[in-house]
């Protein structure tokens, strides 16, 4: 079974209730010169990609890529954990639920990583439950930064617990990198700041002490995990000469890091090779970041181009890996 890991949907229930104005004020679209923008709490955030919403059409797409399953997560742009959790939490739930019942449509083509309010730590673990009750959810997905707060903050303590626990997925991804430090000059809010946002993260949860505390974790780094794989003797530098700086936890940045999952879209079958020998091909999905233009169009063409690689490690990659993970989640 060949599994694409990072693909993004906004489910046509979600859409069709945004249309109909039931979430006005939380979540609108609204057409600014032409263009259908993303409103969240009023304030315009994202146009509305195209091909977000038709499953008939993904599922065509992922034919056409010889993908049998996609794991499908929020478009980041959906996910508002910036508003107060008494208009975040129904929104997660109707959105979850909107998921859901795309995903048991699906005939086994699509598997849903939840969205959850993690402005509340509390709200977050109870959905989780939730929604792990169902055996279409395998995870979730939430963002590098949460309202401001990195990872690692106590605040998300008991979120990591329970998702340890479950042994579900979670997959991290970069919204608004750098909190606006990057314009769109140059397009660097996705080329330099998205890696940037994925690293960020994972130094948070490495150093932070939360891989440690929670070996449970199965956590899955997007755009081949940012810059960290590449900068990752640079933390183990700083581990052995400046130890309590950087968390001064019993083991290297590096073993914290090959607990860590990563996607295959990186556009450089080169990185990929890199990124194969620095985690193993155990630790590595594929994943196309469907339907973004920044995404990968033919994810098994770029792991075939991968010089030497061995058959069995493909077919690990190409889904081996995450069927495994999800025979391991303990649902509540
Ligand atoms: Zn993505």
């Amino acid at each position: 079974v060949i599994v694409d890991a990072h693909a993004h949907i906004v489910p046509p229930g979600v859409e069709d209730a945004v249309r109909s104005g039931a979430w006005t004020g939380v979540i609108d679209l609204r057409d600014v010169d032409g263009r259908e923008v993303f409103f969240v709490g009023g304030e315009a955030r994202s146009p509305f990609p195209a091909n977000l919403v038709s499953v008939e059409r993904r599922i065509s797409i992922m034919d056409s890529q010889g993908v049998d399953v996609q794991l499908v997560s929020s478009w980041v742009g959906s996910v508002v954990d910036d508003l107060p959790p008494e208009v975040a939490i129904p929104w997660a739930q109707a959105f979850n639920d909107a998921l859901i019942d795309v995903s048991r449509a699906s005939g086994d083509r699509l598997l849903a990583l939840a969205q959850v309010p993690m402005q509340s730590s509390s709200a977050a673990v109870a959905e989780l439950e939730r929604v792990m009750a169902d055996p279409h959810v395998v995870g979730v997905e939430i963002k590098t930064m949460i309202d401001g707060a990195d990872l690692d903050d106590p605040l998300f303590e008991d979120f990591w617990a329970a998702a340890a626990k479950m042994r579900c997925l979670v997959l991290i991804h970069p919204d608004r990198a750098l909190s606006g430090r990057l314009s769109d000059r140059h397009f660097m809010s996705n080329t330099v700041g998205n890696p940037a946002e994925s690293t960020i993260a994972a130094v948070s949860l490495i150093c932070g002490g939360v891989l440690e505390r929670h070996p449970g974790l199965r956590i899955c780094l997007v755009h081949g995990g940012g810059t960290l794989p590449y900068q990752i003797g640079r933390l183990d530098h700083a581990h052995r000469e400046l130890h309590s700086k950087v968390g001064g936890l019993p083991e290297l940045p590096s073993a914290y890091a090959r607990r860590l999952y990563y996607d295959t879209v990186t556009h450089s079958p080169e990185m990929l090779r890199f990124l194969l020998e620095f985690v193993g091909a155990d630790h590595v999905v594929l994943g196309s970041d469907y339907p973004f233009e920044m995404g990968e169009s033919d994810p098994l063409g770029l792991l075939d181009s991968v010089q030497g690689l061995d058959p069995r490690d493909r077919m690990r990659i190409a889904g081996a890996n995450v069927e495994r993970l999800i025979s391991q989640i303990a649902r509540p």
